[in-house]
């Protein structure tokens, strides 16, 4: 099973995309979890990764499909969260995952109305801060978030017309618990 994830800033795929590969027993690899760490390592590149990030905008196609090919280098079951991003990383994986003789099962999107993701943000936001002083992620400031949505819609969203021959859309809307019953769901039917 080789599953990508998308849905908009706040939309709950990163919560939603952890509780799926428990229970399917496949690997997580999330591009913002690998930039964030590169980030940390100190490096020129994490220095760019970094500010790019803390400005909501997307880091180059190069360096994203060379991090993620990698990720998933020799393995059969993953699940891959934030990538990708626009149609270009989507053109490039489907042309990566032919050359080593594979292909995508599906993609999945978690739809969330614009204005349910930005409350989110904005609560996740306030409950971060509240709980570690002065900390909150770089991206999750209300300027960056605009950006991230507009970023989104002209890049991300167009992916929903490059998957459509694969696509399960699911509504996103509700507990995570609900989120992740509907998401099994739709997988156990696509199957
Ligand atoms: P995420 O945790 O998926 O929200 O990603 C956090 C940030 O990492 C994004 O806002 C981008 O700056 C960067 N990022 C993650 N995945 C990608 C990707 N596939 N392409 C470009 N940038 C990405």
């Amino acid at each position: 099973m080789r599953i990508v994830f998308f849905g908009s800033p706040g939309s709950g795929k990163g919560t939603q995309a952890a509780e799926l590969a428990k229970a399917y027993s496949l690997i997580h690899v999330s591009t913002g979890e690998i930039f964030r760490a590169k980030v940390l390592d100190g490096t020129r590149i994490g220095k760019r990764i970094g500010d790019t990030i803390a400005a909501g905008s997307l880091v180059d196609d190069i360096t994203t499909n060379y991090v993620l090919f990698k990720a998933i280098e020799g393995l059969n079951r993953f699940l891959v969260d934030g990538y990708p991003r626009n149609i270009a990383q989507a053109r490039s994986f489907d042309v990566h995952l032919k050359n080593i003789q594979s292909e995508l099962t599906c993609a999945l999107f978690l739809d969330v109305p614009m204005e349910v993701a930005e409350k989110r943000l904005m609560l996740r936001r306030s409950q971060r801060y509240d709980k570690i002083e002065n900390y909150r992620r770089a991206d999750d400031a209300p300027a960056v978030i605009h950006h991230r949505f507009d970023v989104y819609r002209r890049e991300t969203e167009p992916l929903i017309q490059y998957y459509s021959d694969r696509i399960i859309r699911v509504d996103g809307t509700g507990s995570p618990a609900e989120v992740t019953h509907k998401i099994v769901k739709a997988l156990q039917q696509w199957a």
